[in-house]
């Protein structure tokens, strides 16, 4: 799974995640990256999300609509990625899967479960990326 957002110069965000379906690839299979709200979400007034891992399971629960919308409330990335990950988590104990979150003062995060995860961010006065480590979330 490739899963991206990006500010432009202007200031507009914009998600978006593409998946080879890893682990379930069979004819007919949509998955979760091309469910808006599942895969990636972004809202022009607070930030965007995307993620990666189990979708079958991470889909029944719209992990990056959660993610904004707990951003909006005044959630930092991180806090809203953690947020979205344990409530998936509680219910599915076993699930693999990670979330990365950004805002619109570019501040970003991200919360896994199940795997070490890793995402990289870079911007306009950046020459490379700097890559990230997010340990899972334990439970709580
Ligand atoms: N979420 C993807 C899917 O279930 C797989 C992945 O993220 O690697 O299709």
């Amino acid at each position: 799974t490739i899963s991206m957002a990006a500010i432009d110069k202007e200031g507009k965000i914009a998600a978006g995640t593409s998946t080879n379906g890893a682990s379930h690839k069979i004819p007919g299979r949509v998955g979760d990256g091309p469910i808006v709200g599942a895969g990636a979400y972004a809202d022009q007034e607070v930030g965007a999300c995307g993620a990666t891992g189990d979708g079958d399971v991470m889909m029944r629960f719209l992990p990056c609509y959660q993610v904004v919308e707990s951003m909006r409330l005044g959630l930092s990335p991180g806090e809203a990625a953690e947020n979205a990950i344990s409530r998936i988590r509680r219910k599915y104990p076993a699930f693999i899967g990670a979330i990365f979150a950004l805002n619109m003062l570019g501040e970003h995060g991200g919360a896994c479960h199940g795997w070490t995860f890793q995402y990289s961010v870079r911007t306009a006065d950046m020459d490379d990326v700097s890559v990230f480590t997010v340990n899972p979330v334990v439970a709580s």
